[in-house]
């Protein structure tokens, strides 16, 4: 009986010790199979978060490729873009839309440098821009020419030669409207600024037939001048928003004013009204009939490089 009671004593230990064996086993398994699922779990939302990492990785790559490619391009565009000037007149030009703001607030001042902005209206002619031309290669000045379209257009073939040359040597290219016709741009005295607009618009046009599509201006000169007109304050606004100056003048050779004067005396008058002013805007036209004015040129040149000053365009 012991032996049997020990029997049973041991099988019922035994029997005890195989339900510890079971829980342990299962505890085991359910915490392999929950941990293996948790692992499982955890190393299919880590692929894919790593595939999502990789996707927007891609994406962002691509995107910043692309905006590199774009601004590559717009670089390489802006490198074509020729505004007032081709790329070796450059080299001349000055901030207009400071020359603009200068002449606004008449302050002729320039921190005691001296600069001169020769500038010729109303071309191109055939028969006075190329006497220009050759006068300014002669003595290596460059100069800008408010153009307008009408007188292109008169002109032909030859004034759109003539426009290339300018450009070609480094002047500036500046818009001085199509019609100049103060009737159509301020009627009564007024501006009015669609007409404005599209009589300019008509000039940059042929100015872009004859320089090319990346040819642009931002300088105008208002015929007869900003200064001379009511209402310009809608006009103001427009070049402000786009940028533009418009360019009167503090200096000039009245061969435009008054009756004719002799090669001598717009020379006289161009030192009289550049006289004690740092910054010059000399007004002279270079249309036809303005013979004068190619005579007079050399020494209104000769003048404003004895007294020091530095030639510039306006761009
Ligand atoms: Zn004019």
């Amino acid at each position: 009986m012991p032996k049997k009671n020990n029997i049973n004593f041991g099988s019922k230990k035994k029997g005890r010790v195989d339900v510890k064996k079971v829980a342990l086993v299962s505890v085991a398994s359910i915490v392999i199979i929950f941990g293996g699922y948790k692992l499982v779990g955890a190393t299919a939302s880590f692929i894919a978060e790593q595939k999502q990492e990789k996707i927007e990785m891609q994406k962002k790559a691509e995107a910043e490729r692309l905006a590199a490619e774009k601004k590559r391009k717009e670089e390489e565009e802006a490198k074509k873009r020729m505004v007032g000037v081709n790329h070796e007149g450059k080299k001349y030009t000055y901030d207009a839309l400071k020359v603009a703001d200068k002449l606004k607030k008449y302050d002729y001042s320039n921190n005691g440098e001296k600069v001169v902005f020769l500038t010729f209206d109303d071309g191109t002619s055939t028969t006075v821009t190329p006497q220009i031309l050759k006068i300014l290669d002669e003595y290596g000045v460059k100069a800008t020419f408010f153009l307008t379209g009408e007188n292109i257009e008169r002109g032909g073939s030859k004034a759109k030669e003539l426009i290339k040359e300018e450009f070609d040597k480094g002047h500036a290219i500046a818009n001085h409207s199509y019609s100049h016709d103060y009737k159509i741009l301020y009627p009564n005295r007024v501006l009015n600024l669609d007409n404005f607009k599209g009589d300019f618009a008509k000039t940059d046009k042929i100015l872009k037939d004859t320089l090319g599509p990346n040819f642009s201006t931002r300088v105008i000169r208002c015929p007869g001048g900003h200064m001379s007109w009511k209402g310009m304050e809608p006009l103001d606004q427009y070049l402000n928003e786009n940028k533009m100056a418009s360019i009167d003048w503090n200096a000039l050779s009245g061969d435009a004013e008054g009756g004719r004067k002799t090669p001598a005396q717009l020379v006289e008058y161009a030192k009289k009204t550049a006289q004690g002013k740092e910054m010059v805007v000399v007004l002279m036209h270079d249309t036809y009939g303005k013979e004068a004015t190619a005579k007079a040129l050399p020494q209104i040149i000769e003048y404003f490089k004895s007294n020091g000053y530095e030639f510039k365009t306006l761009s």
